[in-house]
């Protein structure tokens, strides 16, 4: 689909002029309402030219709702978004300018792979030729130039996928939408078609939005990530800043692994877990407020029991490892901690690790840099202080 098909094609991708610093695509206060619900909730960002942007989040928390009301495909109930300066809130899908690609390969079945590529292409008045030469350079930009003729049964879901990439960029589109295109392949397919999309979207220049619930492939492909969490937008950031400074517990537990234990404010550097004090990164609540203390499980030393050094950029907690998983280059362990009966997650490298020292029933100290320990909001009581077992993961924060 494209907004202005008296556009001549090109016989070469042209990677894109860079218009200015305005952003590309603007969503304005953006709301969708199916009857009472709402899918989306004031929803407000900004895509600069060029960029790779995923929105992230849980499955049914609006993305596929908010892309489609970007595609004009089921518009919004309020709110306002504008593409290359100009608002497009109100056109219908034909007269914008994207190309898109769902997670089920939309192919069709009765077309050959040439003729489904060609397909957007058939509306914009080109000679045979010019199709004919518009196909064979996306069959080449695909890597898949001997399947023109073949039917989309003859091919696996990775090169189905492919073609629906190309069908999506013949009419060479400023903005690529995708609907989670990698979720229905298998782990290694995926893997690749991962760095074959991103090599394909940096060449072409094309800025790109991509809906993923795989905070791995977020983390790894997005220049900037959309989290996203019951219809609003809980952070966006770089992939480095969401990981490493989420904004709150739903961030920080949906994006990669956080150990959180409930803990009550005690000071701005200061909270307390149970009866013991712990000194932590700066966080700004009144005194007593329930909040999680937060670790990533790498940043965690694992020691030898009562190895507890006065180190004032530690703090230092008694532990159980309760066992251990060998994943290569690194190991996943499970340490109760002993003071509090909480278990955390703990990763340590293979090649520094005392192995010993993490075999189940082995008694340690874990040592967890001062900033390192970051504190959240929590605003559910339910799972309070010394609640007994409690797990490392806040699940009253994340929807299923
Ligand atoms: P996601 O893509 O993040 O998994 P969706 O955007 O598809 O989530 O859906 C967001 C919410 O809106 C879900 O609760 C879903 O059930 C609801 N929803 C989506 N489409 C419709 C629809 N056509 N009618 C009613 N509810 C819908
Ligand atoms: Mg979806």
């Amino acid at each position: 689909m494209m907004a202005q098909p008296q556009q001549p094609i090109t016989s070469a991708f042209t990677p894109l002029v860079k218009r200015n610093n305005a952003p590309y695509l603007q969503v304005n206060k953006v709301w969708k309402h199916y009857g009472n619900f709402a899918a989306l909730k004031d929803v407000s960002l900004e895509i600069k030219d060029g960029e790779f942007v995923c929105f992230l989040g849980p499955s049914g928390c609006g993305k596929t709702t908010l892309l489609r009301a970007i595609a004009g495909l089921d518009p919004q109930s309020r709110g306002e978004i504008v593409q290359g300066g100009q608002t497009i809130s109100l056109l219908p899908p034909e007269q914008r300018d994207f190309g898109i690609v769902f997670q089920s390969y939309a192919l069709f079945p009765n077309l050959t792979v040439a003729k489904n590529i060609a397909y957007g292409l058939r509306s914009l008045k080109l000679s045979r030729n010019q199709i004919e030469a518009k196909v064979t350079e996306l069959l080449n930009t695909i890597g898949l130039s001997d399947m023109a003729y073949k039917y989309p049964a003859q091919l696996s879901g990775g090169q189905q996928q492919r073609i629906a990439l190309a069908r999506a960029l013949a009419t060479e589109p400023s903005l690529l939408l995708l609907d989670e295109p990698l979720s229905a392949l298998d782990a290694r397919v995926r893997l690749h078609l991962r760095q074959e999309i991103r090599k394909l979207q940096r060449k072409l220049g094309i800025t790109t939005i991509m809906v993923t619930h795989d905070q791995e492939e977020a983390l790894a492909m997005a220049d900037r990530i959309v989290v996203m969490n019951h219809g609003i937008v809980e952070q966006v950031g770089t992939p480095e800043e969401v990981y490493r400074r989420p904004i709150n517990a739903f961030v920080a537990n949906f994006v990669g692994t956080m150990n959180l234990l409930p803990v009550k404010v005690s000071g701005n550097k200061q909270v307390r877990l149970q009866e013991r004090l712990i000194n932590c990164r700066r966080y700004k609540k009144q005194q007593t407020a329930a909040a999680w203390l937060a670790f990533r499980p790498e940043v965690a030393a694992i020691k030898p029991a009562g190895l507890h050094g006065d180190d004032k950029h530690y703090e230092y907690f008694n532990g159980t490892v309760l066992h251990t998983e060998f994943m290569g280059n690194f190991l996943r362990i499970e340490v109760n901690l002993s003071d509090f009966q909480q278990s955390v997650q703990v990763d340590v490298s293979s090649q520094h690790t005392d192995l010993t020292l993490c075999m189940a029933g082995h008694q340690v100290s874990l040592a967890v840099p001062v900033n390192e320990l970051q504190v959240f909001d929590r605003y559910d009581n339910s799972a309070a202080t010394g609640d007994a077992g409690h797990s490392a993961v806040a699940t009253d924060e994340v929807a299923a």
